[in-house]
């Protein structure tokens, strides 16, 4: 028997990590399992993450049989000893073009709130199939140093001590593992504000609320008050200060959904920008609310993060489950901030097999065009990829169709030259000839 190129990779009950050159390593898109080619494949950067998926069969391909092949047992042992699937959790930057290839077992629970990437082994080191699409490094692990952040969180304290933001801040940075957190008290980049202790949605994957009976802790904890518009004004100004290209950035994964705070929103807004017009005031949101947005453009909103999973309503609904809105509202946001001047970005939540299919990739391609979205940030979807497709009413498995998210972004680029692909916000000072 030939040894593949490519070899599965698989974890021992003690959590050990092996590739195992008796099966081939492939992917899986929509519950399809699919043989990979060496140019879907990157080296596994070293900050990346790798998970053991309980409940779960890793899967390979036996090219002599020509077929997917189920791997139960340690191959290594030569006992009836369970092994598993291991999944690689990649940094920001990089977009998954294949989720890892895995059968449930009766038992499997909803998987913990994380993206999981195919891992294979590939001319001697662990590769993802995946596509670079930012190379900015702002949220860097290995350029946050935790003792510089201590120090800033502990001066942040002394100078602002009645501040609430300061310590749910804190926790942010040294609790949740928050980038953005930590860079505000590095002094840099993007300072996050968190205002909002309720949403107007459900989203199935939100990292900030979940149901108990789901079974799966939300990765982080949300906010429990409303900051005031002073308290707001006080971080935002501090950043604006010391960061020479700042953004300021309303709605986080430690929160509902800002527009619910609205006025308040809009009054810290009226402060900052009544003591600087540096940097950039940037809204994260689900966009379903367009009468407070056009508010919040009139006080000085520079641009927009518009989340979404589909531009497909259907698909939006039943992954959001949004509440006295609907995706018309959300379009509709999205022509509010174009109309006042600003800009918009699309937070795109990206599964492999849904957001590369037929139907998903033609209606992006359509609702660019005709909404005039000017970036695509594209996020992994934290989420189980099997649960994923059987919330959104979809067939798991099947044959395979879909063109492959590197497809899409090429045919972004032909259809839309102006069109920017990234992850992260823009900064003010990239906005100037977009
Ligand atoms: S819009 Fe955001 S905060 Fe609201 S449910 Fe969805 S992920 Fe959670």
């Amino acid at each position: 028997m030939s040894t593949p190129d490519i070899q599965l990779v698989f974890a021992a009950a003690d959590g050990k990590i092996y590739p195992y050159p008796g099966l081939e390593g492939v992917g899986m898109r929509a519950g399809r399992y699919e043989r990979l080619d060496p140019r879907d494949l990157i080296p596994l950067p070293k900050h990346a993450e790798f998970f053991l998926l309980p409940d779960r069969v890793a899967v390979g391909y036996d090219a002599e049989k020509r077929s997917y092949i189920e791997l139960a047992h340690d191959p290594y042992t030569g006992r009836e000893e369970r092994c598993y699937p291991v999944a690689a959790f990649l940094p920001p930057g990089l977009t998954l073009t294949h989720n890892v290839a895995y059968a449930e077992t009766p038992q499997a629970k909803l998987l913990p709130l994380f993206a999981y990437g195919t891992c294979v082994y590939y001319r001697g080191e662990f590769h993802a199939s995946a596509v670079p699409v930012d190379a900015d490094r702002r949220h860097d692990e290995r350029t946050m140093d935790a003792a510089a952040i201590g120090r800033g969180i502990e001066d942040f304290k002394r100078r602002y001590p009645a501040n609430r933001l300061v310590p749910h801040l804190g926790g942010c940075a040294t609790t949740n593992a928050c980038a953005n957190a930590k860079n505000y008290f590095l002094g840099r980049y993007e300072a996050p504000i968190p205002t909002s202790p309720v949403c107007n949605a459900q989203c199935q994957g939100c990292i900030s609320f979940q149901p108990p009976e789901r079974g799966v802790p939300p990765s982080q904890h949300r906010i429990t008050f409303t900051p005031t518009p002073e308290e707001i004004a006080e971080i935002a100004l501090d950043h604006l200060e010391r960061e020479p290209d700042p953004i300021v950035s309303f709605g986080q994964g430690c929160e509902g959904e800002p527009t619910l705070q609205g006025a308040v929103i809009e009054r810290a807004i009226r402060l900052i920008r009544a003591k600087s017009s540096k940097g950039s005031i940037n809204l994260n949101t689900n966009a379903g609310r367009p009468e407070v947005i056009a508010r919040l453009m009139d006080a000085g909103l520079n641009t927009v993060r518009v989340s979404t999973n589909s531009v497909r309503e259907p698909y939006y609904s039943r992954y959001y489950q949004p509440r006295g809105y609907s995706w018309s509202d959300v379009t509709a946001s999205i022509d509010t901030v174009k109309r006042a001047g600003g800009y918009v970005s699309l937070n795109y939540l990206t599964m492999p097999g849904f957001t590369d299919s037929p139907g998903e990739a033609d209606a992006l391609l359509r609702v660019i065009g005709e909404h005039r979205i000017d970036m695509i940030q594209w996020r992994n979807l934290n989420y189980d990829p099997r649960q994923y497709f059987r919330d959104l009413g979809l067939e798991l498995g099947g044959s395979a169709d879909g063109q492959g998210i590197p497809r899409v972004l090429e045919r972004l680029r032909e259809a839309h030259p102006r069109l920017r692909m990234g992850y992260f916000n823009p900064k003010r000072s990239s906005l100037v000839d977009a």
